[in-house]
């Protein structure tokens, strides 16, 4: 599998305080930047060196495919996002909470990091998780449904897992 040495919090945009940003972001915001390519077998994500604007790749995409299958893009950290609770992202948590197996693995280099919501929150522990966590909401997944949906609990999360381990 769907966390930071930078602010504490998740400011908004268009104050003087600094923005964070989502490493799964949209893939259509003004300031989106492609974050890595999905690629291999499971779909883990190959990061780029440095950030590449969304709207110079977008174009290059098929009709048909969502470009998030593909990519994984970063943009601001929003306040209506639903993942959002005060300054905190949910989602970086149940990620975290999600996959205890990686704690061990490589944390990918990523041009992001500094400025990641995710970094901010969960450190290393995010990082290390971040490559296998899709953009895309997996229907036919129910871990990664459970963690996706926002109103998931951390308490109800581990409580599914404690049900299949
Ligand atoms: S709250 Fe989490 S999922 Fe939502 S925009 Fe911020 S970092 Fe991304």
């Amino acid at each position: 599998m769907t966390p930071h040495t930078a602010p504490k919090t998740a400011p908004e945009s268009g104050t003087d305080e600094p923005v964070t940003w989502c490493p799964s972001g949209a893939a259509d915001a003004p300031e989106s930047v492609v974050l890595g390519v999905r690629s291999g077998d499971g779909g883990e994500v190959i990061y780029l060196a440095d950030p590449v604007p969304a709207a110079d790749v977008l174009g290059a995409i098929p009709e048909g495919i969502e470009p998030r299958r593909v990519l994984r893009f970063a943009s601001h950290c929003v306040a209506n996002c639903a993942n959002r609770r005060g300054t905190q992202c949910s989602l970086v948590d149940r990620v975290v909470a999600a996959d205890p197996g990686r704690d061990t693995a490589a944390a990918p280099r990523c041009h992001l990091r500094a400025r990641c919501q995710w970094w901010t929150q969960a450190g290393l522990a995010a990082c290390r998780r971040c490559p296998a966590v899709s953009s895309l909401h997996h229907t036919d997944e129910e871990l990664a449904t459970l963690v996706a949906e926002p109103t998931t609990t951390l308490d109800q999360l581990n409580e599914w897992i404690a049900e299949r381990n």
